[in-house]
């Protein structure tokens, strides 16, 4: 199951992808992308809160399109309410937000609850705040496999739009500006 550095990696890779915009502009964009990325893992937190059990609601709710749908357009309302928050749009939020749904469903053997209410597989087990805070703060090697994977995807993509603008000669470059 890939853990929070799994997950932001997946989601700033497909936030450049689908957007054509870097997510490192600035230091806000990361971080953002970082959190609805790792957003739907919320409900680690509420279970630990209302039963102290971690595994209480998870992967139940916050693991489904409904979910990722309204984080989404609350993200983008947000955003276009204030100006502090990077501009991420709606579609790319939603990105963002499944991506975690998907990245759990691919790659772990539990379920997740794509359609809620239609139907909803909670996590099995009993975790507890020390466990939970380990998990958080390290890395599996599929972390470090999906991080290594998401900075080749940016590098190669940096380098690909870097040798495309060094190929248009200046005189052309200096046409199309006009
Ligand atoms: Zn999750």
């Amino acid at each position: 199951m890939p853990l929070p550095l799994g997950h932001t990696a997946i989601g700033l890779a497909l936030y450049e992808g689908a957007t054509n915009r870097s997510a490192f502009e600035d230091w806000k964009t990361p971080l953002a992308a970082a959190v609805l990325a790792n957003l739907p893992d919320i409900d680690v937190f509420l279970g630990l809160l209302w039963a102290w059990n971690g595994s209480a609601f998870h992967r139940g709710p916050t693991h489904s399109l409904l979910f990722a749908l309204g984080a989404a357009f609350l993200y983008a309302r947000a955003a276009h309410r204030w100006r502090g928050l990077p501009r991420i749009g709606c579609g790319a939020a939603f990105l963002l937000v499944a991506s975690h749904v998907a990245a759990d469903a691919a790659l772990s053997s539990s379920g997740v609850s794509w359609f809620w209410p239609l139907a909803t597989f909670f996590s099995q087990g009993s975790t507890g705040w020390g466990e939970v805070t380990r998990m958080a703060l390290k890395s599996s090697p599929l972390d470090g496999v999906l991080a290594f994977a998401a900075a080749l995807f940016l590098a190669l993509r940096r380098g690909l739009l870097l040798w495309r603008t060094a190929r248009v000669p200046a005189a052309t470059r200096d046409e199309r500006r006009r």
